[in-house]
């Protein structure tokens, strides 16, 4: 059998479009980010890289980027603080791991990662998480450091009208009052292993502990080699009641359904009826990729292995 073409596909969120606004450097500095992502991760997995590997370093770029609310740049909960989510599985093993409520640990990418390789959980929240991070010796920060002007604007704004995730930067493309900030990764790589990552702040003015789908292994994130890798974003107390990321799987797996009907079936058929907004990123073992959503956009993007990247937000 040939080697199966490395693919990467990432995601930033998904929303609504805000109103242009004069000055606004727009859509560009979106897609050069994605796009440096990707380019990051086309190299990793063209010179032999697992998706594994390449589903890391993509998370981890996207975590460092203010555009994109996750790590650096994380939303705030009611209180003003920052509690951050984060989940990876590998498709050849179903070997997994997440944290949840994380407030000093700078990459909670690494962190599921850790919990991953570390083998005795799948999750671990709040003060034992952070405490397995830092014995595991991940880089720990002040809970400020995630801060951003930006963000606390979105804070208030949200307080000042009583809305549960909604934060404001005018300057995005996607009106950050209605946007989901997640970021994520799934690829597959060479040897046709298919791995995802998902890593998130949260929704702005969250109650703090409150727990969303991307920590939730078959909710915002799942792979299986013998089906699909997924990552999700959006209202996540819906794609935990729909089961979303698990359910891509599930209607390939059960219902023979391939990866592109599958997954457009999850957002229109389990997760809308249920009010779920948002969308998901997917790739299955032959390749194959979908980014469905059910809002106006979602920042995301896909590579091949000895190609250029293709992003899009619309
Ligand atoms: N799904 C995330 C959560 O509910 C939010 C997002 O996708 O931006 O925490």
């Amino acid at each position: 059998m040939t080697e199966p073409r490395p693919v990467l596909v990432v995601h930033g969120g998904a929303g609504t479009i805000a109103k242009p606004v004069a000055g606004s450097p727009g859509e560009a500095p979106y897609h050069a980010a994605l796009a440096d992502i990707l380019a990051a991760g086309e190299r990793c997995l063209r010179d032999g890289g697992t998706a594994l590997e390449a589903v890391a370093i993509a998370v981890d770029l996207l975590e460092e980027c203010p555009l994109f609310n996750a790590g650096y740049g994380a939303v705030f909960t009611s209180a003003g603080t920052h509690e951050l989510d984060a989940s990876i599985m590998d498709g050849a093993t179903l070997r997994a791991g997440a944290v949840a409520g994380l407030t000093r640990v700078r990459r909670p990418g690494r962190a599921a990662r850790a919990v991953m390789e570390e083998g005795s959980h799948v999750l671990l929240a709040a003060a034992g998480a952070e405490e397995f991070c830092r014995a595991q010796g991940l880089e720990m920060v002040e809970p400020d450091f995630f801060s951003t002007e930006a963000r606390r604007r979105q804070l208030e704004a949200a307080q000042a009208g009583g809305r549960v995730s909604l934060d404001h930067d005018e300057r995005a493309p996607l009106d950050e009052r209605q946007k989901f900030g997640t970021v994520g990764a799934v690829a597959l790589d060479r040897n046709g292993h298919l791995a995802a990552l998902t890593s998130t702040g949260g929704m702005t003015n969250k109650r703090p502990g409150r727990i969303g789908d991307s920590p939730l292994i078959g909710a915002g994130t799942y792979a299986d080699d013998r089906t699909a890798a997924v990552s999700c974003t959006g209202t996540g107390e819906v794609f935990i009641r729909a089961a979303a990321a698990y359910d891509v799987c599930a209607r390939m797996a059960y219902a023979g359904q391939d990866l592109e009907a599958a997954a457009a079936a999850v957002v229109r058929d389990a997760l809308t009826p249920l009010g779920g907004q948002g969308g998901l990123i997917a790739v299955d073992a032959q390749g194959r990729v979908a980014m469905p959503f059910n809002t106006a956009g979602m920042y995301r993007g896909f590579v091949r292995a000895g190609d250029a990247p293709t992003t899009a937000i619309f």
